[in-house]
């Protein structure tokens, strides 16, 4: 089979599967199978793709069919224009997530060095290593992530060795484990409601960790938790950062009002949803 045929047959398979993204999935794949890149592939899509190789891409057509994530067969997704390790036992870095990253980013500059960073419920470490990695040689900062998962603390120390960076990861119930005091503390915790995670897309409901998803009843039992005992491990004036659901800007910012946080706003995504609330920590 040339390149061209085996692409539109993996296309084929993943569009008969009901893969929303089939073509670009397709693509993927090829791509990690063969090395080959875009522009070569549109000079040389007749080329005959070696038999190893046809195989070895069939194989991962049939597995993304099953509705196994694109980043479990490849291992990796990108985040912050970085490579991060993915496997079964944490969640998939998102694009919407970015913007905590980069809320996080923008007021770490108006906060004065040293910075001690904690990221709650941490998983692949994608939020605390990006950070980490834009703020390299522009702030003394030390980072901790913590997350209950042993499993998931593997792949964050992975990620930080691949991106040459030194973390402190931490396995920890929430604060449990926690003694210091952080300048600020960021967290994407499990949010989705109970009874939404069945409705939920195959590839998530079935692949993502559950205890990265479920936010128990109402979604909010991790930032009830969080904030509730944040006082204890922030420094006056430090941030508390929040990832949420589009519907959670209202009940988070208001928990966070009434723990005594200023300052208290809710950010959008790129598709104009709520998606982030922060607040500074105030002693006063
Ligand atoms: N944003 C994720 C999703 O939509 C959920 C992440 C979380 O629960 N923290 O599946």
């Amino acid at each position: 089979m040339t390149l061209k045929e085996l692409y539109n047959t993996g296309t084929d398979i993943l569009k008969n599967a009901s893969i929303q993204e089939s073509s670009l999935d397709a693509w993927y794949l090829l791509e990690y199978v063969t090395g080959i890149t875009r522009a070569r592939y549109f000079v040389d899509s007749q080329q005959t793709v070696p038999k190893n190789h046809q195989k070895q891409y069939l194989q991962l057509i049939q597995k993304r069919a099953e509705h196994i994530p694109l980043q479990h067969l490849t291992g990796v997704q990108e985040f912050m224009g970085l490579e991060f390790h993915v496997n079964e036992h944490v969640l998939i870095p998102r694009q919407d997530t970015e913007i905590l990253v980069e809320t996080a980013l923008e007021k770490l500059k108006e906060i004065s060095s040293p910075v001690n960073l904690l990221d709650m419920c941490t998983g692949s470490g994608c939020i605390l290593l990006s950070i980490l990695y834009y703020m390299k040689n522009k702030k003394q900062i030390t980072g901790t992530g913590v997350d209950i998962s042993d499993k998931a603390l593997e792949v964050a120390r992975k990620n930080a060795k691949s991106l040459g960076l030194s973390v402190d990861f931490l396995q920890s119930d929430l604060f449990d484990k926690i003694t210091d005091k952080y300048s600020m503390i960021v967290s994407n915790p499990p949010y989705i409601r109970s009874d939404v995670i069945k409705t939920l897309q195959e590839e998530v409901r079935e692949h993502d960790p559950m205890l990265a998803l479920d936010g128990m009843e109402d979604g909010l039992y991790f930032y009830r938790k969080i904030i509730s005992e944040s006082e204890k491990y922030l420094q006056a004036d430090g941030y508390l950062i929040f990832e949420i659901g589009h519907d959670q800007g209202l009940d988070v910012s208001n928990m966070m009002k009434d723990a005594g946080f200023r300052d208290v706003l809710i950010k959008k995504d790129l598709a104009g949803l709520d998606r982030v609330v922060l607040g500074v920590y105030d002693t006063k």
